[in-house]
């Protein structure tokens, strides 16, 4: 017999417990990943996360290969994938990394349902979570919906594992019942690539998805901002973050090797920056609680009495300005044509745009939602939803509606000097440090750059009384 190593969510072979388990064992190893767009509730990629699944597949394939194993390529409904493949390798066992939405739990349980039945050993292994959902449990049993007793739970508990290293060789391929070994797909027949227009140039000058490019970032952030982390990680103007969020969405590294990184870099007496750090790796866990608990979140508001609250459909021209950065805000502007250009956009200036969008503009968070989840190359089931509720209001632990960001005093505060403005708008590049962040009140910016799209007084006054309507009932 042989086994089959499912990889999904973690892409990776550097503490990969699935695919350790398999490699340490004495059988030819079939190494999968099945592209599942049929299966029941599986939300379909963006268009950016698609771009960055194609390349890190090719990394990991080329990884695969340099240990002596292959990646084979899949395309369908993962059940009936997977009894196929059985079959053909003739497999005793699949192994996998456990993944938490709804949908994809709903899979993984009848496929293990399946194989307990035709006497397969079906196993799996925590790693792309440090603090499994239902383990991090209230006082009284329950789950937290709030964040700061959530992670002072996590950290008062057992310390994360170390993380495993990759295994020096992996075991061979198993082959077909055949002979030969079981038919890949070819990655590029996927069509994950945009084409007509290719609108990926950007992101490919940005990123280096794949294992390789996930280490490289870590290392670079540990080299330097990690100890300015609680000041720099306010200014989109410097590189001030760790940018792992891609790579930590396609478990290209584990968070078990980040957490570990940090531990080792300062055994002790780690500065409170790196408390920061951590609690936003916290934020991440928090928002899979969130969503292991609320299957619905991407569509649901958490608090249900937000189903009253009186979005207003924005015209057209209204979101079509959001989405291309010509709102006549420069923040809000320069995040989305960030957002667009690269497939990441500052947190920050995400916060302030999410705002501008929900609270300005009084577009229901969904819309901006889906706008992110198709052009966000770290677009995350859970922590996508749970911060556009969190800036709606509608969330669990949300800021307070009433907290509506203004995107002028945002800019001036974070990024004063206008380097993250000028960058993203060229249109803005010659104006002074002053006038950049108001280009309004500068006549020379007038032809090339849009007038404000919304009063912000006004605006925010329209805000505040669908809010007070809500609560009035
Ligand atoms: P760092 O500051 O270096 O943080 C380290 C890691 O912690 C991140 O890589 C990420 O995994 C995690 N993290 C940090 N902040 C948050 C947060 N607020 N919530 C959850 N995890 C966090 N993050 C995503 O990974 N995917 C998303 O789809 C996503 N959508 C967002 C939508 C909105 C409206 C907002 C306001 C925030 C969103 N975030 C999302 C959170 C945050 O903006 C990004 O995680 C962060 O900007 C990624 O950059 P970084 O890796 O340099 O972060």
């Amino acid at each position: 017999s042989s086994t089959i190593v499912w990889l999904r969510d973690d892409l990776r072979l550097d503490d990969n417990p699935a695919l350790s388990a398999a490699a340490a064992g004495p059988d030819r190893m079939t190494v999968v990943y099945i592209l599942d767009e049929v299966s029941p509730g599986i939300r379909p990629l963006g268009g950016a996360a698609k771009w960055w699944l194609h390349h890190s597949l090719a990394a990991l394939s080329a990884d695969l290969e340099s240990k002596g194993s292959r990646l084979l390529l899949r395309r369908g409904a993962a059940s009936a994938e997977l009894r196929g493949l059985s079959e053909e390798t003739d497999a005793g066992s699949i192994l996998w990394n456990r993944r938490y939405g709804l949908a994809e739990r709903t899979v993984d349980a009848g496929i293990k349902e399946w194989a307990a039945g035709q006497g397969i050993t079906a196993t799996s292994f925590q790693a792309n979570l440090l603090f499994e959902p239902w383990t991090v449990r209230t006082g009284t049993g329950g789950p937290y919906k709030v964040f700061t007793p959530f992670w002072r739970s996590c950290l008062a508990g057992a310390e994360p594992r170390m993380p495993a290293d990759a295994p020096q060789r992996l075991p061979q391929p198993a082959p077909a019942a055949s002979g030969s070994l079981p038919v890949s797909d070819s990655l590029d027949s996927w069509g994950l690539l945009p084409r007509r227009p290719d609108w990926s140039t950007g992101l490919a000058e940005t990123w280096t998805p794949g294992e390789r490019g996930a280490g490289l970032r870590l290392e670079d952030f540990l080299d330097g901002p990690v100890e300015e982390y609680g000041t720099g990680r306010d200014l989109p103007g410097v590189e001030g973050t760790s940018r792992l969020s891609p790579h930590l969405r396609f478990g290209e590294i584990s968070p078990f090797r980040v957490w570990q990184a940090l531990r080792q870099r300062y055994p002790r007496n780690a500065p409170a920056d790196v408390g920061t750090f951590r609690s936003e790796l916290g934020w991440r866990e928090f928002c899979w609680h969130l969503l292991y608990e609320n299957p619905g979140l991407a569509t649901d508001n958490y608090r249900r009495e937000f189903d009253r609250f009186a979005w207003q459909t924005p015209s057209d021209a209204e979101l079509t300005a959001w989405h291309q950065g010509r709102t006549g805000y420069p923040l809000v502007d320069a995040g989305m044509r960030q957002l667009w250009q690269t497939g990441w956009m500052h947190n920050r200036v995400r916060m302030a745009a999410a705002s501008f969008l929900v609270k300005n503009l009084l577009a229901d968070w969904r819309l901006g939602e889906a706008w992110f989840w198709d052009t966000l190359v770290d677009a995350d089931a859970a922590s996508n939803p749970a911060n556009w509720q969190w800036v709606a209001g509608s969330g669990a632990d949300a800021s307070p509606y009433f907290r509506i960001f203004n995107p002028v005093t945002q800019s001036k505060k974070f990024d004063s000097r206008g380097r993250y403005l000028r960058r993203f708008i060229p249109e803005l590049a010659d104006l002074d440090d002053k006038a950049v962040h108001e280009p309004w009140k500068d006549s020379t910016a007038a032809d090339a750059y849009p007038a404000p799209l919304v009063g912000l007084q006004e605006s925010r006054a329209r805000a505040l009384d669908a809010y007070q309507q809500l609560k009035e009932g």
